[in-house]
C-alpha cells in the first residue's frame, strides 16, 4: 500500500524561509495539529514529538483540562490590565505559591521576562535588606547556562551563538564553572547577592551537576547572605519526578523561577515565587507586565 502526500509541506517551508527571519533553522516538518504526544503535518503525516515544546508541553498537546480552562476563560474575560484586579489572580498566585511552599508570587509571561524579575528582584533585596552599596550588586552564574534571550541574560552566556554581536552588555555578573562549589565560594563576596543556577542544566545538554552540589549552593547562600535564585523553567513542574529538582536534594531555593510547562503549552506563563521578606521588597510602580497576570493565563496557569 503507497500513501499519496500532497506535498503542502515544500510550499509551506518556503515561504515560512522567504518572510522570516532566520533565528530558527526548523526541520521541515510544517505541523498541522496535534494531540498528547503526537503531531499531524500539512500532508497527514504523524510523528511522535520528542521535543515536546522544550519541555512546555509536559503535558502533552491540547490537554483537555487545559483547553477547557482555556475555552471558558475566553467567553468571561482575557485581559483586564494590573491596574484592577479580576477572579483568576488571587486563586492563580495562591495555588503557586502553596505548590512551591513559599509565600508571594510575581506573575510575568516568558522565561526570559521571570529571569530579569529575578535579577531586578535580587539587587533591589541586596541594596535594601543586606546593605550592599548602590550599583556594586553582583550575581554569581554558572558556565553553560540558558536562561534566555535577553540582552542582559546573554550577557553572562557563555555561548558564542547566544551572544556574539549583541553586546555591550550589563555588568554585574560572575561566571564559575557548573558543579564547582569550590568556584562558587571564590566568586561570592561581600557585594554578591544571588546565585543564579539551573538545577539542572537544560540547553547545555541536560547536564545533572554532582550530589551534593544543590545542598552546597543552598549552604553556601545561607552563609553568606545571599539568594539562591534556581531557575526551574525546564527542571521544574514534575519534569524530574518531583515537583521541582531542587526537590531531589531537599534544597528550597530563595526564589524559584519558572515558566514553560506553568503554561500547559497553551499560553505563556512565568513566574518568579518566594518568601515575603525578598519578593515583598518590590513597591507599586517598580516593575510590571501589560500581560503577566492575566485572567487567561492565570485560568491556564491555574490548571497546569
Ligand atoms: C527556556 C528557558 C528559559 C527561557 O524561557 P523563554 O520562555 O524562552 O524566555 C530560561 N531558563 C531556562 C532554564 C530555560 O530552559
Amino acid at each position: 500500500m503507497t500513501t499519496v502526500f500532497r506535498d503542502l509541506t515544500s510550499s509551506a517551508v518556503a515561504e515560512a524561509d522567504r518572510f522570516t527571519a532566520h533565528n530558527y533553522h526548523p526541520l521541515p516538518v510544517v505541523i498541522a495539529d496535534a494531540e498528547g504526544a503526537w503531531v499531524t503535518d500539512v500532508d497527514g503525516r504523524r510523528y511522535l514529538d520528542c521535543l515536546a515544546g522544550y519541555s512546555a508541553l509536559n503535558f502533552g498537546h491540547r490537554h483537555p483540562a487545559l483547553v477547557a480552562a482555556a475555552r471558558e476563560q475566553l467567553d468571561r474575560v482575557t485581559l483586564t490590565s494590573r491596574a484592577f484586579l479580576h477572579d483568576q489572580f488571587g486563586p492563580f498566585c495562591r495555588e503557586l505559591a502553596h505548590l512551591c511552599d513559599a509565600e508571594l508570587v510575581l506573575p510575568m509571561n516568558t522565561g526570559a521576562e521571570a529571569v530579569e524579575s529575578a535579577i531586578k528582584v535580587s539587587r533591589a533585596w541586596g541594596y535594601r535588606v543586606k546593605g550592599v552599596p548602590a550599583n556594586q550588586a553582583t550575581i554569581v552564574v554558572a558556565a553553560g547556562n540558558f536562561h534566555g534571550r535577553t540582552t542582559t541574560i546573554v550577557g553572562f552566556s557563555t555561548d558564542p551563538d547566544a551572544y556574539t554581536d549583541f553586546g555591550p552588555f550589563a555588568p554585574g555578573f560572575r561566571i564559575v564553572p557548573y558543579g564547582d562549589l569550590a568556584a562558587l565560594s571564590a566568586a561570592i563576596d561581600d557585594t554578591t547577592v544571588a546565585v543564579l543556577v539551573e538545577p539542572i542544566q537544560g540547553e547545555a545538554g541536560v547536564l545533572i551537576p554532582p550530589d551534593g552540589y544543590l545542598a552546597g549552593v543552598r549552604a553556601l547562600c545561607s552563609e553568606h547572605d545571599v539568594l539562591f535564585v534556581a531557575d526551574e523553567i525546564q527542571s521544574g513542574l514534575g519534569r524530574t519526578g518531583e515537583t521541582f529538582a531542587c526537590r531531589n536534594e531537599n534544597v528550597v531555593p530563595d526564589l524559584y523561577v519558572l515558566g514553560k510547562a506553568l503554561g500547559g503549552g497553551v499560553v505563556p506563563v512565568s513566574a518568579v515565587v518566594g518568601r515575603r521578606d525578598v519578593l515583598g521588597v518590590l513597591r507599586p510602580g517598580e516593575h510590571g507586565s501589560t500581560f503577566g497576570g492575566n485572567p487567561l493565563a492565570c485560568a491556564v496557569g491555574g490548571t497546569a
